[in-house]
């Protein structure tokens, strides 16, 4: 058994007894860990408010050498999670973040930059009522960090470079992991035709110093695109439709 030290952020809790809960959190060192926090349920206890969802925390665990739950000796709170009542957008949007982490990370699987990209989110949707862009961002880089971000600039087929064809349109094969050309789309299945504006947007987002909100008002088709292209990438990669999917539609741009 060894000690460490960790900054994380609290993905869910859930009760292990009567008096002691197990947190899942996503950590900067080590990835994602379970713990289990004795006591965490007494009225007064040694983590305070640390474990609250998305709270983020610096806390200090024993790993466990063997099979079986780390076991959290301390946590103290660096933010609080606090979204304004009227602001449930950026609450769902937060919750969004937190069930990816949850899904789509492996346990003692660090990545750090996707720890801060995840931090960030979280703090800036505490106060931004108008988070879809924001969300898109998150998921277009999270998708790159873990290895998954699509080609946009040349064709996943034969490698040239992805131009407008006839009709100003570019075509993006869901499954082969992005944009193909006409030469190379067919016999390709799931293969959506999404509009230059929407592919630019794609770009933008996907750029590790992508605008933290838009530059310019996004058209609704262009919106109704990017959600298409990001609800069929993340479902395909969870293998099922994320919880939060259906609010993510209604999310303000
Ligand atoms: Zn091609």
């Amino acid at each position: 058994m060894s000690t460490e030290k960790a900054v994380a952020l609290v993905l869910r809790t859930h009760d292990f007894s009567e008096s002691s809960v197990v947190a899942h959190l996503y950590t900067r060192e080590f990835g994602k860990i379970r713990v289990l926090a004795k006591g965490a349920k007494r009225p007064k206890n040694p983590f305070d408010f640390a474990l609250d969802l998305l709270t983020l925390c610096r806390i200090v665990f024993l790993r466990k050498s063997t099979e079986g739950l780390d076991l959290l000796t301390e946590a103290k709170v660096l933010r609080r999670f606090r979204v304004e009542r009227e602001n449930l957008p950026g609450l769902y949007g937060a919750y969004y973040v937190a069930e990816l982490l949850q899904a789509l990370t492996h346990d003692y699987d660090p990545n750090p930059p996707l720890f801060d990209l995840a931090a960030e989110t979280v703090a800036a949707l505490q106060n931004q009522p108008h988070p879809a862009w924001r969300i898109a961002r998150f998921e277009w880089q999270f998708l790159d960090l873990l290895g998954h971000g699509p080609s946009l600039e040349v064709c996943v087929g034969c490698g040239e470079r992805m131009e407008q064809e006839g009709g100003g349109r570019l075509h993006f094969a869901l499954h082969d992991g992005g944009g193909v050309c006409p030469r190379c789309r067919p016999g390709r299945r799931s293969v959506l035709s999404l509009t230059a504006e929407t592919w630019r947007a794609m770009r933008a987002l996907s750029s590790p110093s992508a605008e933290a909100s838009p530059d310019h008002e996004i058209p609704p088709l262009v919106r109704g695109e990017l959600r298409g292209v990001l609800n069929q990438l993340i479902c395909h990669l969870l293998g099922q439709r994320p919880r939060m999917h259906e609010y993510l539609a209604m999310l303000p741009w």
